[in-house]
């Protein structure tokens, strides 16, 4: 039996590593710090076994047998990406935790053919002097949202910064700091990521007016609080919470008469804010941000990353001379989005433009029908039951908007129920989130679920791999 002391000889310095012809083939592509790093993990390995009694002689020597195998191993584990491709196939077409919408192909296109270089980002070509970044969707929100107002509605203006709550907290601090806003207690609302409306009111230097109850609130409450501090009006959509039963909120039509009569902007944070007409695809109570601009709002704030379906932002659309003001604000030139999001954008809303939705995922994934799905997923099961422990079934199910969008807007889907024989459902899903690319699923009542709304076709043949893989399943 060696002693520890012989045991810790046997191990090679990290010089002796760094000279050996692999290593030196390693280094000479990825570089000789992260290399030398990864050696002195797995030497730093090898010596922690020895010191806990796990390694005798022969075991170390099958274990440097296989040491140039285990520094790759470790470089390929620190040099990869954290930030990774899933398989999204929970049904949750815009999932927080997995990004949110995805972004368009032309999108994509469009941010490399301008991101890649130069480009007139701040530039006016015509003129040859500075622009401004803003002017790149302007225009197309314009065409989007004033085309289809009444004729009578005045024109409307949009900005565009880093996310929905930069857009509320410049909307507030711009129209309302050092007065007051009133809310009602049932619109107070929590959104995932700590977006809370109390909070971010504080941070804009505007002093929060709660009116009403959590369940019942009557215009002519708002109209008692108005006194003359009063700056602002704030509606905000409730996105991941419902209140049923004993209920009242005023319609926006009676918010817009009361800002109306008192001479106060009315601001409404959409929170999804859509851009096509949602009853196309059979949900009939999440307002759009046409309806409330058509009603008479003078200002909505809505995300560009949910039912927008581009990249991340907050975009800010309204009546012109308030959006200036917001642009006027210092506060724009902190929260404002690079050129990325802006081509990105401008994308995006083109597809909007040419009514090419099919172009845009989120949208894509909205429209497929039950039918469809039921189709995919009849076409995949069979080729899963080369896995012998698993039986599959079809069964009907729902597919969610997710984002904080409606709480109860969900879709009917067909979904592929799995039970393994030797797996528990729990255990099945956690196999398959450390499969590469790691596969998101539901697990409900003792089975996995697999919704192919939000699976793309192309990754049917990835998913059917790693679903019939034995060395991981
Ligand atoms: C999602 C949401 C927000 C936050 O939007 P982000 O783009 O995530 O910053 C704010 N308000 C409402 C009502 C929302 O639904």
């Amino acid at each position: 039996m060696e002693t520890q002391a012989e045991l810790y000889r046997e191990l090679p310095s990290i010089d002796d590593l760094l000279h050996d012809p692999a290593i030196i083939k390693m280094t000479s592509e990825e570089g000789q710090p992260a290399v030398a790093d990864a050696c002195r993990t797995v030497l730093a390995t090898l010596r922690a076994e020895i010191a806990a009694g796990r390694l005798d002689g022969g075991r170390l020597k099958l274990a440097l047998s296989g040491l140039l195998a285990a520094v790759q191993n470790e470089l390929c584990r620190a040099l990869g990406y954290s930030l990774r491709p899933v398989i999204n196939a929970t049904g949750v077409i815009l999932h927080t935790n997995l990004g949110r919408a995805p972004i368009a192909e032309r999108a994509l296109k469009h941010i490399h053919e301008t991101a890649a270089g130069y480009s007139n980002l701040e530039f006016d070509v015509e003129s040859g002097e500075r622009g401004k970044r803003d002017v790149h969707v302007d225009r197309l929100f314009r065409k989007l949202l004033d085309e289809e107002h009444t004729p009578t509605a005045a024109p409307t203006s949009t900005i565009v910064v880093n996310n929905n709550a930069a857009a509320v907290l410049l909307a507030l601090n711009t129209l309302a700091e050092g007065g007051e806003v009133i809310v009602s207690r049932g619109e107070l609302v929590e959104i995932g990521g700590s977006f809370r409306i109390p909070d971010v009111m504080k941070k804009s230097g505007a002093i929060l007016h709660e009116v009403g109850t959590t369940n019942r609130t009557h215009i002519a409450d708002y109209e008692r609080a108005i006194n003359e501090n009063t700056k602002l009006l704030l509606r905000v959509h409730r996105s991941n919470f419902e209140i049923s039963g004993f209920t009242e909120q005023p319609s926006i039509a009676e918010l817009v008469t009361l800002a109306q009569k008192h001479d106060l902007p009315l601001v409404e944070d959409l929170g999804s804010g859509a851009l096509f007409d949602l009853r196309a695809v059979g949900i009939n109570d999440e307002p759009g941000v046409l309806d409330s601009l058509r009603v008479g709002v003078h200002v909505v704030t809505y995300s560009g990353d949910k039912l927008l379906g581009g990249p991340q932002a907050g975009v800010i659309s309204g009546r012109e001379d308030l959006v200036r003001k917001m642009r006027a604000n210092s506060l724009f030139r902190a929260l404002r989005v690079d050129k990325l999001t802006y081509a990105a954008l401008e994308a995006t809303l083109l597809s909007y433009i040419k009514r090419d939705h099919n172009a845009i995922p989120a949208l894509c994934m909205m429209h497929l029908s039950k039918a469809e799905i039921a189709q995919r997923a009849e076409a995949l099961a069979p080729k899963l039951h080369s896995n012998r422990s698993f039986q599959i079934e079809l069964i009907d199910g729902e597919s969610l908007l997710g984002g904080g969008s409606a709480p109860s807007a969900t879709l009917p889907t067909r979904l592929l129920a799995i039970t393994s024989k030797t797996l528990s459902a729990d255990e099945l899903a956690t196999r398959l989130r450390r499969s590469a690319p790691p596969v998101i699923a539901r697990v409900e009542d003792g089975r996995v679920l697999l919704d192919l709304r939000t699976v793309f076709p192309e990754q049917e043949e990835i998913l059917t791999r790693i679903l019939t893989a034995s060395d991981t399943l």
